[in-house]
């Protein structure tokens, strides 16, 4: 192509916040193909790249492509089409719901519901008095369930059954389950819709609830082939936003691949193409809010305690064959516990490994803090701490009921203050379908309340510059996409949002920002420039 080449759409007469080092604002950004080649005034813009189509965005303001850097859309696509919503009901309203789904199901059909953290669910008996021979599973979150007695019967679960290692089936005083379950969703005999099937509702899951807020890229926790496959699909109709691939390793839920196998086939972090990729590897090592190893719940018999799914030994082995293969590698380690062995993870795999780039992450580190110590190890070994502003909301009136005392919670200013970024991120898997905007996300890092109104520690909240640099410079960093995503700069993807408000305008709401045009490759995939 030669230099003089014409852009082919120059979009003029915008409110461009580049989001580069400068944070420079632009009036004017050429596109040629899929890539940014200019942004400057409009003169400039014009003069180097003489267009083919002018497009006038009407003094609004223009971010680049917003990044979520860890989203679960195929488990959320489950929850909105194949289970019930009973999200902040009563125990006895969700029975009800339940008594009307049984009537109407054949015997034995699953029934599914999509309920959210620290709900009241119906107990065991209170299941089967109204559903004694359909399966029922309520889901608090991906993380656990409970179970009815004919959930337990066709899945093979009883007092004798020995739960795989980093899942729990809980257990009253005789030793009988109580139908509660941890990390254990790969054991119950739920049939997973086929990629066939699951395509189509992926695709509305996406346009819904990513392109529809200004997502261009999600960075996905793949929970199975099928899923794989139909992504794949998709990327290559280009309607949806970019995807990225974390595989999940076994021992543990969703296992996918293992630690060796990527490497083995010469598959590093970045595989695929720029619509779909394999981002590495995600490694389930504690249990969610619940199961999560502490060292605080050590007190009591073993089968109380926090869960892990493999070995310190393992998951140093696991990382470090990972870092030599260029594979990015996700631990998802909420307690103390958990979180020392995942640092010391990253710290062996570096001394095996000396100078070879890595950014390997530990996911959820600083929404509990335990000690900044070990979040300096891990950052000075080359780590990346993954945050989750949005669960925020979650946390109870009393947020001390849950999280343990001492340091700070969802401690963004000290991640950042210690050198490290806030890579944005939704990470619901229906619990919470709202954090998939990343608006709402930005809007918790600034105001950092529960929905009990509840503020967690004000000192740790970030400015408008900081959440919107989240979703896009730190979410692309946290994924290796830095070189062609996150600003809108010569040479970048031409993945940018327009937007109804300029968020460093005094008295802006960031939460309220509503998406008027969501562009990916320069293609508009959700409104109308
Ligand atoms: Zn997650």
């Amino acid at each position: 192509m030669s230099p003089a080449a014409r852009a082919e759409t120059v979009f003029v007469n915008g409110n461009f916040l580049t989001m580069d080092a400068d944070r420079s604002r632009v009036s004017a950004l050429a596109v040629t193909g899929d890539r940014i080649v200019s942004v400057g005034a409009e003169a400039e813009a014009l003069g180097e790249h003489p267009a083919t189509t002018i497009v006038d965005v009407q003094g609004r303001t223009v971010v680049p492509g917003l990044i979520d850097a860890h989203a679960h859309i195929e488990l959320m696509t489950y929850s909105r089409n194949f289970f019930g919503d009973v999200r902040e009901l009563d125990a006895d309203v969700i029975l009800a719901q339940l008594g009307r789904q049984v009537a109407e199901a054949p015997a034995g059909t699953w029934i599914v519901l999509q309920g959210t953290f620290g709900q009241g669910f119906p107990t065991l008996s209170q299941l089967d008095a109204v559903a004694p021979d359909h399966p029922v599973a309520i889901r608090w979150s991906m993380h656990k369930y409970q179970l009815n007695s004919a959930a337990m019967r066709v899945s093979g679960i009883s007092s004798r059954t020995v739960a795989p290692p980093g899942s729990r089936i809980q257990r009253d005083s005789s030793g009988r389950p109580t139908g509660v379950l941890e990390e254990g969703w790969d054991l119950l005999a739920w049939e997973a819709p086929v990629s066939a099937i699951l395509a189509p509702l992926l695709e509305q899951t996406l346009r819904e609830h990513f392109l529809a807020n200004g997502v261009t890229t999600v960075n996905e926790v793949a929970a199975s082939a099928a899923g794989v496959r139909a992504f794949r699909h998709l990327a290559g109709q280009r309607t949806i936003p970019r995807i990225g691939l974390a595989l999940t390793c076994g021992p543990g839920h969703q296992a996918l691949t293992s630690a060796e196998q990527l490497p083995a086939l010469g598959i590093e972090t970045g595989f695929g193409d720029d619509w779909c990729q394999i981002q590495g590897l995600k490694i389930f090592l504690d249990g969610g809010r619940d199961g999560a190893l502490r060292s605080s719940g050590l007190s009591g018999p073993a089968d109380g305690w926090g869960l892990l799914s493999r070995t310190p030994q393992t998951l140093a082995q696991e990382v470090t064959v990972a870092v030599e293969g260029g594979v990015q590698v996700w631990v998802h380690a909420i307690g103390d516990l958990a979180q020392e062995i995942a640092v010391s993870a990253v710290e062996q795999a570096v001394r095996a490994n000396p100078g070879t780039p890595h950014r390997t992450r530990i996911e959820h580190l600083t929404n509990e803090m335990y000690a900044p110590e070990r979040l300096h190890r891990l950052l000075a070994a080359g780590g990346i701490a993954v945050p989750n502003p949005g669960l925020i909301v979650a946390e109870p009136s009393d947020p001390g009921d849950r999280l343990p005392p001492g340091v700070p919670k969802y401690a963004l200013r000290t991640l950042l203050d210690a050198g490290g970024i806030v890579p944005g991120n939704s990470d619901t898997s229906g619990a919470q379908p709202f954090t998939c905007n990343p608006w709402y996300v930005m809007g918790c890092m600034l105001t950092r309340q529960n929905k009990h109104g509840v503020v967690l520690d004000p000192a740790e909240a970030l400015t408008v510059d900081e959440a919107l640099s989240s979703f896009t410079r730190d979410a692309a960093y946290a994924t290796s996409q830095e070189r062609s995503r996150g600003t809108l700069e010569p040479g970048k993807l031409a993945d940018f949002v327009v937007i109804d408000q300029d968020p460093y305008a005094d008295g802006v709401d960031i939460a309220s920002t509503r998406a008027l045009a969501t562009v990916v490759g320069g293609h508009v995939l959700h409104g109308s420039v």
